[in-house]
């Protein structure tokens, strides 16, 4: 029971030096048995957990209390591990930074510069605790914290771990991942997880995996996009590789800037359906409604707690997808990520994985972070984009500093390839100086 006790004090001294936690239990009851008994496990705020609220990071969903668990957790908690409590994250994963919220979670590397996002609590709950998270990516939720606070994080292939008890952002890019300290850990948290689920159909029996042929290409145009000091460190990482006899050669996509104006129209047009039910009728805050109110009325008044970033979101989502409309964005962007899906499973025919630079810079100051225009915030996820569009496993892995700040080498395979990006990340990790 005393490291139950002393966990527990850990996660709160992590809280309150770097404001990771959306709830913490008051204790965390008794230990089950099991292969998982004894492990530790934070939550990003966006799955359900019964017994613990659930607020996804929005304002909306203050005092929400899911009566279930998501299957992810649920089968964690079967096997017997125990969630510490919730992590904080951008609202409804509405973001790279995790600043567009109500806690804005602190790097533990230098409290001046944000966690990363959208999965910025979970990342910095491993960083400073060593404890793992079960996270979740959209777009680069997992590979963006991950690599601004220094562990692994990994997104598996769409549909690979069940969304059951997930406060969708999209449902066609919503994947359920991990963060932990070692490549080992984070794969081993999602084969606990992973596996069909009656309650999620678009679950899947995964492919088996392929021979590992020992060649890998480096994403050129991606390397170039990122600041000097984040390009020397990954390229160091991945000449090591290219020593221990990896064949490495270059690509360059044809779809990169595209992906991400695609990923945006698609993510938004997804985010604006599913954040319709939050009108103060079923979750969340429900104020009392007033005398002579309409429905409308009403739920304006409750919409109103959205945030800037949220509104934002559902007013450009609702107007790709409008009549008249829907053909010059929604449709034309599902086209360009057909053809990014095309491209890169081509790719991946050829070369076991791709390489590039998790994020084109280390985890920038909260002061800089605030000069950003929204579609400069977008930018910075287009290492990410790619993969999270087409639904394959990747891994961000730690593989030096640059300004005393972590820098993460991104690792991609092909659907269902999970060993292959565990095989390179920790080929890469063995290499950390
Ligand atoms: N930064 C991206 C966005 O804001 C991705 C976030 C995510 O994966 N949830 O949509």
């Amino acid at each position: 029971m005393t490291d139950r006790f002393e966990t527990l004090e850990k996660v709160r001294r992590a809280d309150a030096n770097f404001s990771c936690m959306a709830f913490v239990p008051e204790s965390l009851g008794q230990p089950a048995g099991g292969p998982l008994s004894g492990t530790f496990l934070g939550i990003k705020d966006n799955l359900c957990v019964q017994g613990m609220p659930a607020q996804a990071g929005s304002k909306i969903l203050e005092g929400y209390m899911p009566p279930f668990s998501a299957t992810a957790v649920s089968r964690l908690q079967q096997k017997g591990a125990t969630v510490v409590g919730k992590t904080v994250m951008d609202a409804f994963g509405f973001g790279t930074f995790n600043a567009n919220t109500y806690k804005v979670p602190k790097n533990p590397h230098d409290v001046s510069r944000a966690a990363g996002g959208s999965s910025g609590g979970c990342a910095v709950l491993t960083a400073a605790t060593g404890i793992p998270c079960v996270a979740e990516s959209t777009g680069g939720s997992i590979s963006a914290p991950a690599a601004f606070c220094g562990v692994v994080g990994v997104t598996p292939t769409y549909g690979k771990v069940s969304r059951y008890g997930l406060i969708d952002y999209a449902n066609s890019l919503d994947k359920i991942g991990s963060m932990a300290a070692t490549v080992r850990e984070a794969f081993d948290l999602i084969d606990a997880m992973a596996g069909p689920d009656a309650l999620d159909s678009t679950s899947l029996v995964p492919a088996p995996m392929k021979k590992i042929q020992g060649k890998v290409a480096v994403v050129s145009e991606l390397f170039e996009k990122a600041e000097a000091g984040v390009r020397t460190v990954a390229m160091q990482a991945v000449e090591k590789l290219e020593q221990t006899g990896v064949a490495v050669e270059e690509v360059r996509l044809e779809h990169t800037e595209n992906a991400l104006y695609a990923y945006y129209i698609l993510a938004m047009a997804e985010a604006s359906t599913n954040l319709a039910k939050f009108v103060g009728l079923r979750y969340g805050q429900q104020p009392a409604p007033e005398e002579s109110e309409t429905y409308t009325d009403y739920f304006t008044r409750v919409r109103e707690l959205f945030g800037p970033e949220e509104k934002r979101r559902i007013l450009l989502g609702s107007f790709a997808r409008t009549a008249g409309y829907r053909g010059k964005y929604y449709d034309k962007a599902a086209r360009v990520r057909t053809l990014v899906i095309r491209e890169l499973k081509n790719l991946l025919e050829k070369y076991d994985a791709l390489l590039m630079p998790s994020m084109p810079c280390v985890a920038p100051r909260f002061s800089d972070i605030e000069k950003l225009s929204p579609l400069e915030h977008y930018a910075m996820d287009v290492c990410t984009v790619p993969a999270n569009l087409a639904g394959l496993p990747h891994a961000s892995v730690p593989v030096g500093t640059s300004q005393s700040m972590p820098v993460g080498l991104q690792i991609v395979a092909d659907h269902f390839q999970e060993g292959i990006v565990r095989h390179y990340g920790e080929a890469v990790e063995g290499q950390r100086t």
